[in-house]
C-alpha cells in the first residue's frame, strides 16, 4: 500500500492493512461446525485448512495440541464445548505445537462473534520473540504451575453449571457450557482408572461437596486418569470451594494436575526403601523380620492348601571359631559366601532364604514335602562342604528339615525346626536331620 499521511486513512485502508498484517483469519459458523480461513499466514498455513471442521479446530486450540497424526482422545473432548459458544469477545494467548516442532509457537487469539453470536470471527496472530514474551509475561514459577495443569473446571453446585476457566494465563476467563455439572461429572468418570472411579464418584457428588468444604477449603487426592493422547497418568484432583459470605453459594474450582514424573519417581523410592526394610544388610538375604512374616505365610497357605511347605535352618558348624581365630572381619566374608552358596542352590526352587539372626538361616521351601526338602539341604550341605571359603578354605554346616502342617502353629513348627538342627549338631555336625 502507498505511504499516505495520517489523516488520509480511511476504513478500507484500515481493513487492507489489517488483511496484509495479521497471520490468521477466520470465519466460524457453528451451526454447520464448520469454518473457512481468509488469511493463513506463517506457522498458520500448516495449523489451519482453506476449509474445515470447527469442531477439530477447537480442539487443536483448546488443548494446545497440534500433532495432525496424533487425534485428542475422544473422551477429552468433554473439556472443549463441540461448538464453542462465544456469546462476545473472547481473547486469550495459546502455547500451540506443530507437528515435528519441539517449542511451542505463542499465539494470541480473539473471537469475534457476529449475526447474534450466530457466527464468529477468529483471529490469530503469532508472537515472533515467543521467550522474551514469555520470560516477561510470567515468572519461572508460574509458568512451572501453567505446565502442570491439565485444565480447569469452575462448578456452580446450585445452578448445576460448569466453565472452563483457562489456566494456562492464570486468568478468570471462562467459556460457558452447555453440559450441567451433574452430567459432565458422569462423562469424565469415564476417563478415571476404573479402581479410582468408586472414589472419584463419591468425592465429586454434590452433597458431599456441599458438606465437606467450608468456604475457602481446599482439598485434594490423587488418582490415575487419561491424558489427551488416551493413556493413563498420575494426577492431582484438587477441589476449592470459593470464598462466600453467603451459606448457600456453592461454586468451586476443580483442577486437575499432572504429576505423574514425581509419582513414578516417589513410588520408586518407596519401592527401594521397601527392598531395604526386608534386607539383611550383610548379605542380602530377608532378614529376620521378613523371615517371620515368609513363615506366617506360608502356614496360613498350608492351612487353605493341600500345597506342601517344608523348612530348613541351617547353621554354620564352630563358627565362633572362626572370628576368634581369623577376626570378625573374616567372619562377615564367610557369612557372604555362605548366603551366596544358600541363594544359589535354592535358585529356581520357589524357596525364600532369611537371615534368622548370626550364623543361623532360615529357607522356606514351597511345594516340598520333607523328602524333597531334605534332598534340597543335603545339596547345600555338600556345596558347603566342598566351597573353598577366602581364608579359612573349609567350613561345614548343619541342617534342620521340617514339613508344615496344615495344624501347625507358629511354635510348634519352628520348635520342631530347631530340634532337628539341633539334633544334627548332637550328631556331630555336617549333616541333615528331618523331624
Ligand atoms: P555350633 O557349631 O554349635 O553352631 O558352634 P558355633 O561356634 O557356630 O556357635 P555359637 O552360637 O557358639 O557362635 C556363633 C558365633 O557367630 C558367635 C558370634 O560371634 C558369631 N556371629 C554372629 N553374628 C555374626 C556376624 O554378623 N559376623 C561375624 N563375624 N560373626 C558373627
Ligand atoms: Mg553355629
Ligand atoms: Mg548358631
Amino acid at each position: 500500500m502507498m505511504k499516505k499521511d495520517l489523516y488520509d486513512y480511511t476504513i478500507s485502508d484500515v481493513s487492507e492493512l489489517l488483511l496484509e498484517n495479521v497471520d490468521a483469519i477466520v470465519v466460524v459458523d457453528p451451526s454447520i461446525d464448520a469454518y473457512k480461513s481468509i488469511v493463513r499466514r506463517g506457522m498458520f498455513e500448516s495449523f489451519l485448512k482453506e476449509s474445515g471442521i470447527y469442531h477439530d479446530l477447537i480442539l487443536d486450540l483448546w488443548f494446545h495440541f497440534n500433532d495432525s497424526n496424533e487425534r485428542v482422545s475422544g473422551e477429552y473432548q468433554i473439556f472443549a464445548d463441540s461448538t464453542g459458544i462465544f456469546k462476545q469477545k473472547y481473547s486469550r494467548r495459546l502455547r500451540l505445537f506443530l507437528e515435528n516442532e519441539e517449542k511451542p509457537h505463542l499465539v494470541q487469539l480473539t473471537v469475534y462473534p457476529f449475526e447474534d453470536a450466530g457466527k464468529y470471527i477468529f483471529v490469530m496472530d503469532e508472537f515472533i520473540d515467543n521467550e522474551s514474551l514469555q520470560e516477561s509475561l510470567t515468572t519461572k514459577k508460574i509458568s512451572t504451575i501453567q505446565n502442570s495443569y491439565l485444565f480447569s473446571m469452575y462448578i456452580d453446585l446450585v445452578q448445576d453449571t460448569i466453565s472452563s476457566i483457562n489456566v494456562a494465563e492464570i486468568s478468570a476467563d471462562v467459556v460457558n457450557y452447555n453440559l450441567k455439572y451433574s452430567d459432565w461429572r458422569m462423562m469424565i468418570v469415564n476417563m478415571i482408572w476404573p479402581e479410582d472411579q468408586e472414589q472419584f464418584l463419591r468425592r465429586t457428588d454434590p452433597e458431599y461437596l456441599k458438606k465437606n468444604f467450608h468456604p475457602g477449603r481446599t482439598s485434594s487426592y490423587d488418582c490415575m486418569m487419561r491424558n489427551l493422547e488416551g493413556n493413563f497418568i498420575w494426577v492431582k484432583l484438587i477441589f476449592s470451594r470459593a470464598q462466600t459470605t453467603n451459606e448457600s453459594d456453592y461454586r468451586y474450582v476443580f483442577m486437575v494436575q499432572d504429576i505423574h514424573d514425581e509419582s513414578m519417581e516417589l513410588l520408586s523410592t518407596l519401592q527401594e526403601y521397601e527392598e531395604k526394610a526386608i534386607r539383611d544388610p550383610l548379605t542380602g538375604v530377608y532378614n529376620h523380620g521378613e523371615t517371620e512374616t515368609q513363615l506366617n505365610n506360608a502356614l496360613s497357605h498350608r492351612k487353605k492348601s493341600d500345597d506342601p511347605v517344608s523348612v530348613m535352618m541351617i547353621d554354620l558348624d564352630k563358627f565362633k571359631s572362626v572370628n576368634d581365630n581369623y577376626g570378625h572381619s573374616v567372619g562377615d566374608t564367610t557369612l557372604k559366601h555362605f548366603a551366596r552358596i544358600l541363594k544359589e542352590v535354592s535358585a529356581g526352587e520357589k524357596s525364600l532364604v532369611g537371615r534368622w539372626g548370626g550364623e543361623e538361616f532360615v529357607i522356606i521351601c514351597r511345594d516340598k514335602n520333607a523328602d524333597e526338602a531334605s534332598l534340597l539341604a543335603e545339596n547345600m550341605r555338600k556345596r558347603v562342604e566342598e566351597y573353598l571359603f577366602p581364608d579359612i578354605c573349609h567350613i561345614t554346616c548343619s541342617i534342620g528339615v521340617t514339613e508344615l502342617k496344615p495344624d501347625d502353629r507358629f511354635t510348634e513348627a519352628f520348635d520342631r525346626l530347631d530340634k532337628a538342627m539341633y539334633s544334627s549338631k548332637q550328631n556331630g555336625r555336617n549333616r541333615v536331620t528331618v523331624l
